[in-house]
């Protein structure tokens, strides 16, 4: 369908975009399980080797199954390109080292998935790519930070737990006024929700882990994005470097498309329910989700994204203890930081995620003791509010 593709919307192209039947007439897509590809003569081989003859010669560079799940994912961010990498923060790698180099500068947003962080602080830093990192929502402070060699903004958008909300659009503007490009994270939306590049930025990165996937079976992500920027350069540094996306996983996360936009629509009507709840409870300092009227972005989220998706916090007034006990009161939820299940899932950032961090590096994140995130899945919405009425209860207790 690819000719047709843009006229459709997000649901079709979710179903429809990429596949190409084989011989067999198959219905649902194959999984193409070889590692290389047989060639019809030695003069074939030699022309696909030059480049001279497109087609596949090996699964590090490409594979059916991978390339029906990119063009799908392309399909619904409204990207040119996409590659399918073995884990997000294998995208995220390969996005830096593809389009960095020694001597570059990335301003980034305060509490952004804590692998990225540390790539960032750890491992690019020994070869001379330095990080700043800035409050998400101020774009002050981005200005700020940009320098004469910074070349890369990078942000995730609603923050994961404090559901922080940045100005895209805005954020795109000063990149790209000072010659840098505006890589978005978009996992916790997904394009159902939110489409980054539409809004002006360059480079979107996804962990498939997430709800791509949507039952928590596999490791996967993606870079989408232009021609050359991810087509080129970040193609040319995958298939050399290697961490690329097995057939397997690519062909659950293409299934995983084909129920994203019904999936993110009913995480986010039961975690929209599930906040409001929430706010009314005694004992409850503070939600946070941007479906809420109070939410300082509520405003911008309304306007950037198609819905307020599954992920919340709120804030228990008695600290570490009370948010344990009530995370330990819950019965169904799951006890995992993990996020984007059908299964809902419960957590202490405090004390998990952001437990390597100092106490006054978790002030300065705002994750306080009394914080506990849930990410809200498929259940029944009001066995899931069942189900934290008996964390209140053990909390109280
Ligand atoms: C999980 C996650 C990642 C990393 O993805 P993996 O698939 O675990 O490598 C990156 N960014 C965000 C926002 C995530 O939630």
């Amino acid at each position: 369908m690819s000719d047709e593709t843009e006229n459709y919307g997000l649901s079709t192209r979710g179903i429809r975009a990429g596949q190409v039947r084989t011989a067999e007439g198959e219905q649902s897509e194959p999984i193409f399980t070889t590692s290389s590809f047989v060639f019809e003569s030695a003069e074939q081989a030699a022309a696909r080797f030059s480049g001279a003859e497109a087609g596949n010669i090996y699964s590090r560079f490409t594979n059916p199954t991978v390339r029906t799940f990119e063009e799908r994912l392309a399909a619904m961010e409204g990207g040119e390109k996409c590659v399918a990498t073995a884990s997000g923060m294998a995208a995220i790698h390969a996005v830096c080292s593809a389009l960095l180099e020694s001597g570059d500068h990335i301003v980034a947003s305060n509490g952004i998935f804590g692998s990225t962080a540390l790539l960032f602080n750890n491992y690019l830093s020994r070869f001379g790519v330095t990080t700043d990192f800035v409050p998400l929502t101020e774009q002050a402070a981005w200005e700020a930070a940009i320098r004469p060699e910074t070349r890369m903004l990078f942000l995730e958008t609603p923050s994961n737990p404090l559901a922080e909300v940045a100005d895209i659009s805005a954020l795109a503007e000063l990149a790209h006024h000072n010659d840098c490009i505006l890589v978005v994270d978009n996992t916790v939306c997904t394009p159902v929700l939110q489409q980054p590049l539409s809004l002006g930025a360059d480079v979107v990165v996804l962990s498939a882990t997430k709800y791509i996937d949507g039952q928590g079976r596999c490791i996967g992500g993606a870079v989408v994005g232009n021609r050359e920027l991810v087509g080129e350069k970040v193609y040319g540094f995958l298939r050399t470097a290697g961490p690329s996306m097995s057939p397997f996983n690519a062909w659950v996360f293409l299934k995983g498309l084909e129920t994203l936009q019904v999936r993110m629509q009913a995480h986010s009507q039961n975690a929209l329910q599930i906040a409001k709840w929430l706010a009314d409870q005694t004992g409850v300092q503070q939600v946070y989700y941007s479906g809420l009227e109070n939410h300082p972005q509520h405003e911008l989220a309304k306007q950037q994204q198609k819905g307020f998706g599954g992920l919340l916090a709120f804030e228990l007034d008695g600290g570490r203890e009370q948010a344990w006990r009530f995370i330990n009161g819950t019965c169904f939820i799951s006890i995992t930081a993990n996020l984007g299940d059908a299964k809902s899932m419960i957590t202490h950032p405090a004390s998990t995620t952001h437990g390597r961090l100092t106490p006054e590096a978790r002030a300065a994140a705002g994750i306080r003791d009394g914080l506990v995130r849930v990410a809200v899945g498929l259940e029944n919405v009001e066995d899931i509010i069942a189900d934290l009425e008996k964390g209140f209860q053990a909390a109280a207790g």
